[in-house]
């Protein structure tokens, strides 16, 4: 960070900021898969085992008709510990995408981290990492900086640090007391539900800075 973003508060642009278009961008929300949108299995194989959250069909609708892009970006490392391949993960992919389309709702796109370091090394798509986001906001023209950061775990919400964006915590039964320690302390938000969440997100007007 420069010293012009320290005194501004305001994080510098990252590569994929700088490569997307001022016009066409959109504001984004980027949802965690596992226990934010689906019940969390640990790593889920069986696309018969995709189960939608309550009211996930809600709350992504409620994005779709705000016309913000859904983007679900997830760490899959049991892809590296062999507990399942690219393949199930698709399948478990599609499943998603069918319950939810079933309810009318529809999700952009999924970017998937197939990594874990003490398996395959370190890498830079690995939720808090920005890998995923960097491509979805060149891919989508997305206005990171003024986009939702979702999931049940503060790794889903950092990178909202980095692009000056927005971070709530839907609490799951696998969040930790740290994560919502974490949550408050970095000044993100909580919310009750995905479909609060999306409420929050939705009705929200942009950053009042801008
Ligand atoms: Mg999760
Ligand atoms: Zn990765």
């Amino acid at each position: 960070m420069t010293d012009d973003a320290l005194v501004s508060g305001r994080p510098e642009a990252t590569p994929a900021q700088r490569r997307t278009s001022q016009v066409l961008m959109r504001r984004a929300a980027f949802l965690d898969r596992d226990g934010t949108l689906i019940v969390d299995r640990h790593y889920l194989k069986d696309p018969a085992q995709v189960e939608l959250v309550p009211h996930a069909p809600n709350a992504v609708r409620r994005f779709n008709y705000a016309l913000m892009p859904v983007i679900v970006i997830t760490n899959q490392s049991g892809i590296a510990r062999g507990l399942l391949s690219e393949a199930d993960y698709r399948q478990a992919r599609a499943r998603l995408d069918d319950l939810l389309e079933e309810r009318g709702a529809f999700i952009d796109d999924h970017y998937h981290c197939p990594h874990h370091p003490d398996i395959s090394g370190p890498c830079e798509c690995r939720k808090p990492g920005i890998g995923m986001y960097e491509q979805a906001i060149v891919e989508h023209q997305i206005d990171a900086a003024h986009s939702v950061f979702i999931g049940d775990k503060l790794r889903d919400l950092l990178p909202a640090k980095v692009y000056g964006g927005r971070g709530i915590l839907v609490p799951s039964p696998e969040t930790s007391t740290e994560d919502v320690e974490g949550t408050l302390a970095a000044g993100f938000e909580l919310a009750s539900s995905l479909t609060e969440a999306a409420l929050m997100a939705t009705d929200a007007s942009p950053n009042p800075e801008t």
